[in-house]
C-alpha cells in the first residue's frame, strides 16, 4: 500500500512516556532503582507475509485475553474465588493441547503469556482503583478486546528472543525479520518490544528501554505553568503558548474527515475509505500534538531547575465538559512528559497542591480577592492596585506554591527562594507565597 503523501514527514513518536502494560502512553512512569523506563517507538515496514503473521498474533493474543476474562467473570458470577495468575497461565498451556485451541501454537507463547499479563494488570488497576490505592481517575473493570479495536498490539519480552539484528531489522519469533525505520538510536538494549497496528493501518515497534538519569547543569531559574483557557499554557513570566498552527490545521482536517464519513452510506466501500481517512487524520493530530508536547516540555525542563504545574484535579468544573476533556487530555500528556523529563534530567517537578485558589489570590500582594467568573480575563487587585491577567496571575501563584513546597520539603524555615526564583521578581513572589500559607 503506497503511503499517503506527507506521511513520511510525520515525526514517528520517539520517546513517549513509559508504560508497563496496556497501550503505550497511558500508564505512569515506572521508576525503580533510580532508573527511568522510556518508550521508543519506530515505524515498521512488514512484508505482506509478516503482516499476516502479525495479524495472527494479534488475533491469538486477543482470544487468550478474552478467554481468560470470560473465565474470571464466570468464576465471579458463580461466587467462586478470583482465579490466580498462575492458574490462568497453566490453563493457557493446557488449552493448546485441545483441538479448539491448538492453533494457538502458531504464535510465540510469550505473546500469549503477555496477553494474560495485560489482563492481570488491568484487574490489579481496577482493584487498586476501587480500594483507593491507585490515585487518579477511576479505572473500570477490564473489557473484552475486539477485532474492530482501533489499536491492536502484542508484546514480546526478552525471553521471547526478539532481537535487533546488525542489519537493522527486528527479529520477531514466528513472524520474521521485520524492517524498521530507525528515526533515532536506541540508547540501550530494550527490555521488551510491543508491536502495534494503529487505526490507520500503520505498524510500530515500541521498545521499553531503561535509562539512567542524565542531570543537566544546574540553573537558578524556576517556573510555574497554568493551563490556559485560550492558550495551551501560560507561564509565570507572562509567556502565553498557543497550540501551534500545524496542529490546529490537522485538527481542522480531522473535523472535515469526520463530516465526510458521516455522510457515507453504512456498509459501503466509500464508507470504509472514509473511515481510513478519518483514522489517518486522527493519527496526524495525535502525532502533531505529541511532537508539540515533546518540544515544549523539553524546552521548559532545559531552561528551569524547578517546574510547578497545577494539579489538574484542582481545576474548577466551570469549563464546559467538551472543552475540558479535549484540553485536559492534552494537558495531562504534557504534564507526564514534564514529570519524566524532570526525573531524567535532574530537575524538580511539582504539582501545586489541591484546593489552592490560584486564580483568586493576587500574586503581587497576596490578598484573596474571591472567585471570579470565567469571562473575567483581567482584574485589578483592590488592595494593591496591580492589574492582573487572569492566567498569568494563576501561573505566578503556582510558581510561588512550588517554591514554598520546595522549602518545606527541605525542612528549612520559609525564606526567600533565591536559588529558585529569578531575582527580578523575588519580592512580589515572596509576598504571594506568604499569603498562600494563611
Ligand atoms: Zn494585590
Amino acid at each position: 500500500m503506497p503511503l499517503p503523501r506527507g506521511e513520511d514527514q510525520l515525526s514517528v513518536q520517539d520517546e513517549t512516556k513509559c508504560v508497563g502494560v496496556c497501550y503505550p502512553g497511558r500508564e505512569p512512569i515506572i521508576d525503580y532503582d533510580g532508573c527511568v523506563q522510556l518508550r521508543y517507538s519506530y515505524r515498521l515496514a512488514p512484508s505482506p507475509a509478516q503482516r499476516i503473521a502479525l495479524a495472527r498474533a494479534f488475533g491469538c493474543a486477543r482470544v487468550v485475553f478474552n478467554d481468560a476474562l470470560a473465565a474470571r467473570q464466570a468464576a465471579h458470577k458463580a461466587g467462586e474465588r478470583y482465579i490466580t495468575d498462575a492458574a490462568m497461565s497453566a490453563a493457557l498451556t493446557a488449552s493448546k493441547d485441545s483441538p479448539e485451541r491448538a492453533w494457538l501454537s502458531g504464535v510465540s507463547s510469550v505473546v500469549l503469556q503477555q496477553a494474560l499479563a495485560d489482563l492481570n494488570q488491568a484487574y490489579r488497576n481496577y482493584f487498586n482503583s476501587l480500594s483507593g490505592k491507585r490515585k487518579g481517575p477511576k479505572v473500570g473493570p477490564p473489557r473484552f478486546r475486539s477485532r474492530k479495536d482501533s489499536r491492536q498490539s502484542v508484546r514480546f519480552t526478552a525471553n521471547a528472543r526478539f532481537k535487533v539484528l546488525d542489519s537493522g531489522k527486528l527479529r520477531l519469533p514466528k513472524v520474521g525479520d521485520v524492517e524498521v525505520r530507525w528515526s533515532r538510536r536506541l540508547p540501550a538494549a530494550p527490555a521488551s518490544v510491543t508491536v502495534i497496528r494503529d487505526a490507520a493501518g500503520r505498524f510500530f515497534a515500541s521498545f521499553v528501554v531503561e535509562v539512567s538519569p542524565q542531570p543537566l547543569p544546574v540553573t537558578g531559574a524556576g517556573c510555574g505553568i497554568d493551563l490556559g483557557l485560550d492558550h495551551f499554557a501560560v507561564m509565570d513570566d507572562g509567556t502565553k503558548i498557543a497550540s501551534p498552527r500545524f496542529l490546529r490545521r490537522a485538527e481542522k482536517k480531522l473535523r472535515r474527515a469526520h463530516k465526510a464519513l458521516s455522510r457515507k452510506q453504512e456498509g459501503s466501500r466509500n464508507r470504509e475509505k472514509a473511515r481510513v481517512q478519518v483514522a489517518r487524520a486522527h493519527a496526524r493530530v495525535t502525532d502533531a500534538r505529541r511532537d508539540f508536547h515533546h518540544k515544549l516540555s523539553t524546552k521548559v525542563i532545559r531552561e528551569n531547575q524547578a517546574v510547578t504545574v497545577e494539579d489538574l484535579s484542582v481545576r474548577g468544573l466551570a469549563r464546559t465538559r467538551l472543552a475540558k476533556s479535549i484540553h485536559d487530555a492534552g494537558w495531562s500528556a504534557f504534564v507526564s512528559m514534564l514529570e519524566y523529563k524532570a526525573k531524567l534530567y535532574g530537575r524538580e517537578f511539582r504539582k501545586a497542591g489541591r484546593f489552592e485558589p490560584t486564580s483568586q489570590v493576587c500574586s503581587a500582594c497576596g490578598v484573596k480577592d474571591g472567585p471570579k467568573p470565567l469571562h473575567v480575563r483581567e482584574w485589578t487587585c483592590k488592595e494593591c492596585g496591580t492589574v492582573h491577567d487572569r492566567d498569568v496571575n494563576a501561573a505566578r501563584n503556582i510558581a510561588a506554591l512550588g517554591r514554598r513546597e520546595a522549602l518545606n520539603a527541605r525542612g528549612g524555615p520559609v525564606r526567600p527562594a533565591a536559588t529558585l526564583a529569578p531575582a527580578r521578581e523575588a519580592g512580589s513572589r515572596r509576598g504571594a507565597a506568604r499569603a498562600g500559607t494563611g
